[in-house]
């Protein structure tokens, strides 16, 4: 701890919420710096902003990042409303699936102090504190310089969902999914992962079919490049295992029934990348489309995904994601707003991708 209290550089300028909310500047004697930490007492789990010192920082990890951003997820809800299907496996736990900061200690990276870098998955809000804090270290083997092309900003409204959502496509491609074999539907399309991949599909001249509950992001889902809309409902009713074949290929971002019936309309030998489960954890289905259809179900796993493909899918999100699509479904919060949003994501009422200003 001394030693690493030694290399630290004083976060000068860096600006902190007050317990009121408002911002502040950091007090460089005593270098404190805010995060949302989560701790349980009577076996109830809640989060609360706290002032922490770098000696408060767990001890593995031999890089430390100054965070710039960090964003919200459906398992960031899940995280920070009482760590739901026990997301934080320790405690106490700074919650956070995603970062973006300036290197301030590379640790044995090869990076250097003031690189960009980016940070998802790999446990963070796990196993490893994460991205709710306006400093952290970190395993360095985590840290990915910023893609080419992309601010810190655009890094997190991409974050973990837009990843998922590219390597989603990415399996769906190396399946040999083509845009002249038909439509792929997207479900959960408003969501975060929904939106990117709906962005992304459309902008490979894929025809998408964006599914959603809400009627009235219809408009914003065309805006992104979907074709067509799909009614929630329509996914919901009881249909069989085999519908008419309507899709080449599906993003899921939903699971449980929706996801069956997404198995029952697509086209013979297709695929669907499965990687949510927003209506639950369920799989009320039979084998009968997987056999009589060849279609393939794709686990896609964000987590834990070695280097190399993590920046192939991170530089094809760069030249693929079109940025001004990106900008129009994110939001940036400050990080006051974080406790209150994660109710609304977990509600489904959270549209597109929320960036989280940790110094705002
Ligand atoms: P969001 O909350 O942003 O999006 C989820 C969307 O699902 C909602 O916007 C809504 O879309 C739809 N939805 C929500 N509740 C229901 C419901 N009860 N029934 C049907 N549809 C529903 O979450 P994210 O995009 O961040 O994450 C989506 C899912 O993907 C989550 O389950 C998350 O845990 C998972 N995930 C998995 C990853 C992996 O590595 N496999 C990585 C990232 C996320 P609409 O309003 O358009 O209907």
């Amino acid at each position: 701890m001394l030693l690493l209290a030694r290399r630290l550089r004083p976060i000068t300028n860096a600006r902190l919420l007050e317990d009121d909310g408002s911002t502040g500047v950091t007090d460089t004697m005593t270098e404190t710096f805010k995060a949302l930490v989560a701790r349980e007492t009577d076996g109830e789990v809640a989060c609360e902003f706290e002032d922490l010192t770098a000696d408060d920082l767990p001890g593995d990890g031999d890089a430390v990042i100054s965070v710039a951003y960090s964003t919200l997820n459906y398992k960031d809800g899940l995280a920070i409303k009482g760590n739901q299907g026990k997301v934080m496996r320790s405690l106490p736990m700074v919650p956070g699936i995603d970062l973006a900061g300036v290197v301030e200690d590379p640790g044995n990276s090869g990076l250097e102090p003031g690189d960009e870098i980016v940070v998802t998955g790999w446990g963070l809000s796990e196993t490893a504190w994460g991205g709710y804090s306006q400093k952290t270290k970190l395993n360095s083997d985590w840290l990915l310089p910023l893609p080419e092309g992309i601010s810190l900003k655009q890094s997190m409204a991409i974050g973990t969902a837009g990843f998922t959502a590219m390597l989603s496509v990415m399996a769906l491609e190396h399946m040999g999914l083509k845009p002249s074999q038909g439509e792929v539907l997207v479900t959960g399309a408003a969501g975060g992962v929904g939106s990117v991949a709906v962005a992304i599909l459309a902008n490979l001249g894929y025809d998408v079919a964006a599914s959603t509950g809400r009627a009235e992001q219809h408009d914003y889902l065309e805006s992104l490049g979907a074709g067509s809309i799909v009614e929630r409902a329509e996914l919901e009713e009881d249909g069989g295992p085999m519908r008419k074949a309507r899709w080449a290929g599906g993003v899921d971002t939903v699971g449980s029934r929706i996801l069956v019936n997404t198995m029952a309309q697509i086209k013979p030998n297709g695929s669907i990348a499965v990687c949510g489960l927003a209506a639950g954890p369920d799989l009320p289905a039979t084998v009968i489309p997987i056999i009589l259809r060849g279609v393939s179900l794709l686990g896609i796993n964000s987590v834990h995904i070695s280097n190399e493909k993590r920046k192939v899918a991170w530089d094809r999100l760069a030249k693929e994601l079109p940025m001004d699509l990106l900008d129009s479904m994110t939001e940036v919060v400050p990080f006051v707003n974080l406790p209150g949003l994660a109710g609304e994501i977990l509600k489904g009422r959270v549209r597109g991708r929320t960036v989280v200003d940790v110094n705002a």
